[in-house]
């Protein structure tokens, strides 16, 4: 198990479902040619891309223990779920994901707040469970904080083509359905320390999390970067982006404001151990893993 980052009275925890390499990586990230994934093998190879060229990537949750609340960060693919398109994504059927909350010592019912970064189908799948034919929330006592503008675009889209988002029909609006959604603005203060930071471009609307007090925090990344790559590479778009050049603003933003802080970095889709800090690397960022 990976281990967890503490601020003061907060931990966060990070649990896992799947770690893997599905993508090529010059399909992942369109504008990647060879010359620059040559340029760049020495560095990436094997931790971030394996011999194949195949970005390895993590599927995972960040838990957020404070004295008042237990805080599910995104929730990764979840079983069962008809994902036609995304072979090692469909109908999956593991225990995984419910172990590594019960070996934080968490069980379904404990979780207070789920907040969905984005309403991509690998963060909001453990959202609902089957039940009888019917998804049914998976955190029953929860509410689900999903953004105002992200929520109701995929809505539309949903209604537009439904079989183009099967993850919305199954994982998003069934919380809707139940009420318990909790509908925010990208910029939202959950309390002084657990707080929304709007980091659009990969989605219309997508947020990341920041943890903690000034001096003692930590950003809950989700999907603002998927790889080390966009770090030297800041503007480097992948191939799910809402606005890939809003995307990179938004990196080139952030990293900027995090540089050479002591925020800890929680980077959702790197391979563990998914947290580092950031530094300056020529025109772009590195993450530095130090823990503490
Ligand atoms: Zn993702």
């Amino acid at each position: 198990m990976a281990t967890p980052i503490q601020l003061n009275d907060i931990t966060i925890h990070l649990v896992v479902e799947q770690e893997g390499g599905w993508f090529d990586a010059k399909g992942f990230f369109p504008k990647l040619t060879k010359e620059l994934l040559d340029e760049n093998r020495s560095w990436l190879q094997p931790e971030f891309i394996d011999a194949n060229d195949k970005l390895i990537l993590c599927i995972q949750s960040f838990v957020i223990r404070t004295p008042q609340h237990n805080i599910l960060i995104d929730a990764c693919v979840g079983n069962h779920k008809h994902r036609p398109t995304r072979p090692f994504w469909n109908m999956l059927d593991s225990d995984r994901f419910e172990k590594g909350l019960a070996a934080i010592g968490l069980g379904v019912n404990d979780i207070d707040y789920v907040m969905c970064t984005h309403l991509h189908g690998d963060h909001v799948g453990w959202n609902t469970r089957l039940d009888n034919g019917r998804w049914v929330p998976t955190f029953p006592r929860a509410r689900y904080i999903m953004s105002d503008r992200e929520l109701a675009h995929w809505t539309q889209r949903e209604k537009e083509n439904p079989e183009s988002v099967p993850w919305i029909t199954d994982s998003v609006l069934p919380i809707v359905a139940a009420k318990r959604e909790q509908i925010v603005k990208s910029d939202f203060a959950f309390n002084e320390q657990v707080q929304l930071v709007p980091t659009p471009g990969h989605t219309i609307d997508h947020f990341s999390v920041l943890v903690g007090r000034p001096g003692r925090d930590a950003l809950i990344t989700g999907d603002m970067i998927h790889s080390p790559l966009q770090g030297k590479y800041p503007d480097l778009g992948m191939m799910a982006d809402y606005d890939s050049a809003q995307a990179g603003q938004t990196r080139r933003k952030i990293f900027d404001r995090f540089c050479d802080q002591p925020t800890q970095m929680c980077l959702s889709h790197f391979p563990a151990p998914s947290t580092g800090r950031v530094q300056r690397w020529g025109d772009g960022y590195k993450f530095v893993s130090v823990r503490g």
